[in-house]
């Protein structure tokens, strides 16, 4: 069965639009993005066109890619200082003369709407209530939302990046999964993911993932977002694996708006978290 995150992804976001309509303060999201990375701009016009359907306000700094880090790290402390802003995000990946960890890490983590700042990652690990990164907590969402049980199952995450297998693991440690966490140094990958009852993968190489990998009726999440010759593809050979797997997910059409849904949800959470401060 196809886990289909664009049909849970727009009902997620005409629950946020009503909730932001129901706000009378403009809700604001800062969006910066450095440089014109061609993925980076699609990610963002997607960003930003969810946030008009949402009735979110979007805030746009878009930066040359030669812009030095003091400057951008001058305009994320003004976004931390506006009380209008509520949600600051900067698209990654940065130009390699700025140093992402220093940039996350100077985002006030009330107004991360990412989840990435090392005080909210932090509190993701220790189990405390947080902003989790849009992706693992778009994947968790679509699988509780069709009613897949993750307590006590075998979970095979592949990939540990800092952005989706980390928090993906722990989110799935947190909802009492057994969770197994594969990488670029593991031996033998195949006998490993075929253990898992939900194989969630995030590499970055396209249909890595085959048929023989993964155990029948087994639940495959596909998180990787590929272009080869111009199409979309994922990590997961998805003609084959589609036919053994109980649910699986689509690319396009599966964790991508479930991402952008789970970002909407995140923007609401910060700005609750401010008005709460300030009340
Ligand atoms: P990274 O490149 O940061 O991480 C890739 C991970 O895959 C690393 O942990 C790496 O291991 C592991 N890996 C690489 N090669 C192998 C291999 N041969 N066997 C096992 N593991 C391997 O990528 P991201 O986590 O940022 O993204 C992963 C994918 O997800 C990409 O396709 C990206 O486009 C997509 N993505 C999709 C999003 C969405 O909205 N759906 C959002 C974010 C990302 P090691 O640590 O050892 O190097």
């Amino acid at each position: 069965m196809i886990l289909d995150g664009k049909k849970m992804a727009e009902l997620i976001t005409i629950r946020v639009a009503k909730e932001v309509a129901d706000i009378e303060e403009k809700i604001t999201l800062s969006l910066i993005l450095v440089g014109q990375d061609p993925a980076s701009l699609i990610y963002i016009n997607k960003k930003q066109k969810a946030c008009e359907e949402a009735g979110i306000i979007v805030d746009e700094h878009f930066l040359d890619d030669n812009i030095t880090q003091k400057e951008l790290l001058k305009i994320i402390s003004e976004c931390n200082n506006n009380s209008k802003i509520h949600g600051i995000l900067v698209q990654m990946p940065l130009p390699s003369h700025i140093d992402a960890d220093i940039v996350l890490n100077s985002i006030n983590p009330n107004k991360d709407v990412d989840g990435l700042n090392i005080i909210n990652q932090g509190k993701l690990l220790a189990g405390m209530e947080t902003i989790v990164p849009a992706t693992p907590k778009g994947v968790i969402t679509l699988l509780k939302k069709n009613y897949i049980d993750i307590a006590g199952k075998n979970v095979v995450v592949v990939g540990r990046s800092r952005l989706v297998g980390k928090p993906l693991s722990l989110l799935f440690l947190q909802n009492n999964a057994t969770v197994t966490i594969a990488h670029s140094k593991t031996v033998n990958l195949k006998e490993v993911t075929k253990r898992a009852d939900i194989l969630a993968v995030a590499v970055g190489i396209p249909n890595f993932i085959t048929a023989d990998m993964v155990k029948k009726d087994a639940v495959v999440v596909d998180i990787g977002i590929n272009k080869v010759e111009g199409k979309l593809v994922g990590d997961v050979k998805y003609s084959e694996v589609s036919e053994i797997a109980s649910y699986i997910t689509p690319v396009p059409k599966g964790i991508g708006p479930m991402t952008i849904a789970s970002l909407l949800e995140n923007v609401l959470i910060c700005y609750q978290i401010q008005k709460r401060l300030s009340d």
